[in-house]
């Protein structure tokens, strides 16, 4: 061991960064102090985005993009790695005891690639893989036809019951004891409802499969005590960094001791190369916000943020997928409105209002412009936006939706939406 060296005030993000890149590249200098303001002057209601602090946002933008780390600390291909194996270590024993976690690995390059390391480390091809189907709330790479999931594994498919829109386990479980999966994943992008990891790993414990949770979307509100964790429960858990729980691009995974082995090698050497260093400080750094009390009350008032929302949006006459939501995020089905997603993303964007169209259970019109939109209150609610906002929200959307062809109404709206963000800035901007 080297002796600890001396604390340095050397400036990792160089204060002349900015006036740098506006000097050297103008147009792409530009494209980003347009999104600041696009960032700072609209609602961003899509669920899977946030707003990450600028201590985060410091660590991402660091001089770590400079250096290349092939290897696990204290086992790397490369020489120079003193300072990357403290950030990695810190990362990996912060997220470990966030989440109670035996094991686990901070160097995927996002939710992605971390699926599709579980499934080279834990399966072959032509393996049966049941998971929860996309176009009820599941996600591309839970084995949908157009990924390589779906070429590589005979994929079985759950929903959402019909009359209530929540996942239906004895269904899950008539379809293990029919497939015998290799592995059962759980999880979803677009499902308002709590998950019941013990119930799935109860299932896949009776039909001796793996279980994987993938708590991408919900990973922050597990880390703040506001949903149930799959940590317990499955033998490998994936997570993106970026959604709820507030960190940079990036994806996790976090297993069972008797994995770990394969779980490292399916990342490095299997799928990938070197790590993202300068990500691996960013996530760090969001895990140590994230287990800080004030990321509890956080997280607790992004689900009552949603729950308010989505009541206020009953109240106008909307259709909630499952009727209301139990998370972060709210599906609307538009059928009632006589409209769809597409037409009222789009009018709703033009009011300072950003969602994105999505399908919902059951949907009878096609995924490119399908019946619903997808709307979740983390990036509002990292603004410090509350009850009385989501109401206002609720009636502008209602306003919106009941005028879709009034384009003057929206202008009016969307200059309403910056007067109100103005109260609320927004971290790290
Ligand atoms: C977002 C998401 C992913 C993928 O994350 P990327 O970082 O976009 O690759 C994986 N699984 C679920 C359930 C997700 O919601």
């Amino acid at each position: 061991m080297q002796p600890p060296m001396q604390p340095t005030t050397a400036n990792f993000v160089p204060a002349d960064a900015e006036a740098a890149l506006r000097a050297t590249d103008p147009e792409i200098a530009d494209a980003l102090a347009r999104e600041v303001v696009r960032q700072r002057n609209v609602m961003r209601l899509i669920p899977s985005e946030n707003y990450v602090s600028s201590a985060v946002l410091a660590a991402t933008a660091s001089c770590l993009t400079n250096k290349y780390s092939e290897g696990y600390a204290g086992k790397r291909y490369y020489q120079g790695q003193e300072n990357v194996d403290v950030v990695e270590t810190l990362a990996i024993n912060r997220a470990r005891a966030l989440f109670g976690a035996e094991h686990v690995n901070v160097q995927p390059y996002s939710g992605s690639p971390a699926n599709l390391a579980v499934y080279y480390a834990l399966l072959e091809p032509g393996d049966t893989l049941l998971s929860l189907s996309l176009p009820h709330g599941g996600h591309l790479t839970h084995g949908w036809n157009v990924t390589i999931s779906g070429k590589l594994f005979n994929v079985v498919q759950y929903g959402v019951r019909p009359d209530t829109h929540r996942i239906d386990l004895n269904e899950v479980r008539e379809l293990a004891l029919k497939h015998r999966p290799k592995m059962i994943i759980c999880g979803a992008s677009a499902y308002p409802r709590i998950i019941d990891f013990e119930g799935f790993a109860d299932i896949a414990r009776e039909v001796g499969a793996l279980l994987l949770a993938d708590m991408a979307h919900i990973s922050g509100l597990v880390a703040g005590g506001a949903h149930p964790s799959p940590v317990p429960h499955a033998d490998v858990v994936s997570t993106t960094t970026h959604k709820t729980l507030r960190g940079p691009r990036g994806g996790m995974l976090l297993c069972k001791a008797q994995y770990a082995k394969a779980i490292d090698r399916a990342v490095f050497p299997g799928l990938q190369g070197g790590p993202h260093n300068h990500t691996t400080a960013g996530i760090a750094v969001s895990l140590k916000e994230a287990a800080a009390p004030s990321f509890k009350t956080y997280v607790h008032a992004v689900v009552d943020n949603a729950r308010v929302l989505a009541d206020c949006l009953l109240g106008h006459g909307f259709e909630l997928t499952s009727g209301g939501t139990d998370n972060h995020l709210i599906l609307i089905d538009l059928t009632n409105k006589g409209t769809s997603g597409k037409p009222v993303a789009a009018a709703l964007e033009r009011a300072g209002i950003v969602c994105n169209a999505n399908s919902v259970p059951f949907d009878k019109r096609k995924p490119f412009d399908p019946s619903g939109i997808r709307i979740g209150t983390p990036a509002v609610t990292s603004r410090g936006m509350g009850p009385a906002e989501m109401k206002l929200l609720a009636d502008f959307m209602a306003e919106v939706v009941n005028n879709l062809s009034d384009e003057a109404r929206q202008a009016r709206i969307a200059a309403d939406i910056i007067a109100l963000c103005q109260g609320f800035p927004a971290p790290g901007l």
